[in-house]
């Protein structure tokens, strides 16, 4: 991870460039991109055990890139364009507005790696986007494996427990989960499970991409 300074430095003296293409652009996601996502498909809505699984994109072309160079390259002004073209993708009869957004959290060792939660960010963008309230009391309670190369019995046992609701009861509430991508969804619903026990009613979760 830069520092701040290097950052600035960086800037300075290295052209910007798209976080979808690697071309050289004024903007963090260029025009190209933004027109070819833009362009795709909004996937499938995916039944999960709580609620249903709503992306912005699948997690494919610029967007696969994009999203991996905001979350391992540092790159947030991609994440938040990402996020709002996922507010506005995913607005209307697709979703009904839910009472408060929640983003999944990262164990405190991959927070301070990283310096910051990509989750965080989308659900700050589209709690903005949507004029409704970001609830941050959805903590991680330990550190969990990576999930990428593991089978979907080991991610479910990997995730079970590994959250806790440190806030008050959610009475009901509809609550949007979000997160950056959605894979077997097996960390979606730990959160989920956890966020039903605190009392909401209903969990759909939100990402701007989907692994088909
Ligand atoms: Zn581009």
């Amino acid at each position: 991870m830069l520092s701040a300074f290097a950052r600035l430095f960086l800037d300075a003296v290295a052209p910007r460039r798209c976080a979808g293409c690697d071309a050289v652009s004024d903007r963090s996601i260029c025009t190209d991109c933004e027109t070819s996502m833009h362009a795709l498909p909004v996937p499938a809505v995916r039944r999960l055990r709580q609620g249903s699984g709503f992306a912005a994109f699948e997690f494919v072309g610029p967007v696969r890139a994009a999203l991996h160079r905001s979350k391992y390259g540092g790159d947030r002004q991609a994440l938040s364009e990402l996020a709002a073209m996922t507010a506005s993708r995913l607005l209307g009869p697709r979703l009904f507005t839910p009472d408060a957004v929640v983003a999944v959290p990262l164990g405190p060792r991959r927070r301070r790696q990283r310096g910051y939660n990509q989750a965080e960010i989308i659900a700050s963008v589209i709690a903005e986007a949507r004029d409704i309230p970001v609830f941050d009391d959805l903590v991680r309670i330990r550190d969990t494996p990576p999930q990428s190369a593991r089978d979907e019995a080991t991610r479910r046992g990997n995730v079970a427990g590994a959250f806790a609701w440190a806030g008050g009861a959610l009475d009901g509430a509809y609550v949007w989960l979000v997160d950056d991508v959605l894979t077997t969804g097996a960390t979606v619903e730990a959160g989920a499970a956890t966020l039903a026990a605190a009392g909401a009613s209903l969990i759909d979760v939100v990402v701007v991409a989907a692994v088909s």
